[in-house]
């Protein structure tokens, strides 16, 4: 079946279109800096060159516009027919509580994700933007959300709740969340699915890293512990996200610096992270080049990222009670034997042993064993494919729909 995949942000819309039968995608693109003087269109056909474009593009419906237009185009030779266009997934950043799985669009999931605002407040209103401009350029397919947060539902209530009040549980449902779900997923799986071992016996911890970075514990294919909390911004160090620091110092900067609350959240969300300790970059290619050249701060950015991956990965083989495999993905767990070697050094006394030379000539795009052949932990990489998983749950859910004597 040939979906469209939908990941809106507050100025952008990012697609892939993906036959779900082969896996393959025959295009890809985004657009950025909606309602900027001019946005970025960027088209990337599976057999083809990218072609770059900068044009008005004033919201997200005249984004989704120009994306059909370019995809429907003869000359480019992509879709033939609107209607070849079977369903569309969307990527929807909180499902709150309520969503455990994959939904089709109705008014009634609408509402929800409205009501999922208070708790995702710069993701999901440009995700419902995003849902409403492709549910009006393609109204005759079914639309499917899949949520960033679902994979985590089967989180423990020892897991999830804070050392707060519990009534403001029940009264806000302030718990760990966590996101990145279907990442973490789709990389488990793809372990799953090189073993013999029944699933229900394994225990794994999968690593996403990139500008937004998580870790998780995944024991017999669910989701039991994860490090991004009420909101993404909790966990690891990221490239422009505090992660984990200890409340108080919050009220010490409004006291110290005269902050409002504006001006906390952009502080913790936009400059702290892997750039706020460097003062340099949040991207870690940049910090790894300068740290090359001698750049202490950014080395220590760097030291103080791959320090908190090890607590996580230790805290999670607790939890676990022992561990059959460590999973790199994103960005820079697929890319970065820099930052993989020293995430995982000096862990022997847990059974984690690397091999060097195994980690520095993995190849892009493929599964490898990083770890010796007696680490009793193994340790791979695997490369993540979010849009899969929304396009396959996007067409499951769509074919369901389709046979429904209810719908
Ligand atoms: P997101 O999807 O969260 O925006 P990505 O998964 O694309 O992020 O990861 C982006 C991060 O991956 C950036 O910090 C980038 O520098 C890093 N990255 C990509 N390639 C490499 C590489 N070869 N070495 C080190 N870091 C890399």
């Amino acid at each position: 079946m040939l979906v469209l995949v939908i990941n809106c942000g507050s100025s952008s819309v990012k697609y892939d279109l993906i036959e779900t039968e082969t896996e393959k995608q025959f295009c890809t693109g985004m657009v950025e800096r909606i309602g900027a003087v001019t946005a970025i269109v960027k088209h990337k056909p599976a057999d083809g060159k990218e072609i770059k474009d900068s044009k008005v593009i004033h919201n997200h419906t005249d984004a989704l516009k120009q994306i059909l237009e370019f995809l429907l185009d003869e000359e480019n030779q992509i879709v033939e027919k609107k209607s070849d266009i079977k369903a569309v997934g969307h990527r929807v950043v909180h499902g709150g509580e309520q969503f455990k799985d994959s939904v089709l669009i109705d008014d009634n999931v609408i509402e929800a994700i409205e009501q999922a605002i208070d708790l995702a407040p710069l993701h999901n209103p440009p995700n419902l933007k995003g849902i409403q401009a492709a549910m009006e350029a393609l109204p005759n397919v079914p639309h499917v959300a899949v949520f960033d947060t679902a994979f985590h539902h089967s989180l423990p209530a020892h897991a999830y709740l804070y050392g707060i009040p519990n009534r403001l549980y029940r009264r806000y449902k302030i718990r760990r969340y966590g996101f990145h779900g279907t990442s973490h997923y789709f990389v488990s799986r793809q372990y799953y699915k090189r073993i013999e071992k029944p699933v229900s016996k394994t225990k794994v911890i999968t690593c996403h890293l990139g500008n937004g970075a998580s870790i998780a514990a995944i024991d017999g294919g669910k989701s039991v512990d994860t490090s991004m909390g009420f909101t993404p911004l909790a966990g690891l160090v990221m490239g422009t996200r505090c992660g984990d620091i200890d409340p108080s110092i919050l009220f010490y900067l409004v006291e110290k610096e005269e902050l409002n609350l504006h001006s906390l959240h952009a502080l913790v969300n936009r400059h702290s992270g892997l750039l706020g300790l460097s003062g340099f970059a949040s991207d870690m290619r940049d910090l790894i080049n300068e740290a090359d050249n001698g750049d202490r701060r950014c080395q220590q950015a760097i030291d103080v990222f791959c320090y908190k991956i090890k607590q996580y990965i230790g805290s999670y083989m607790a939890s676990l009670n022992g561990c059959d495999a460590i999973i790199f993905t994103a960005g820079i767990g697929e890319n970065s034997y820099r930052i993989r070697e020293q995430a995982v050094s000096n862990m022997e006394g847990l059974g984690i042993i690397l091999d060097k030379e195994r980690n520095k000539s993995v190849k892009p795009g493929q599964i490898e064993r990083i770890s010796t052949d007696d680490s009793r932990t193994e340790v791979l990489v695997v490369p993540t494919n979010e849009e899969l998983v929304i396009a396959i749950d996007a067409a499951k859910i769509a074919q369901a729909s389709s046979q429904s004597p209810w719908i």
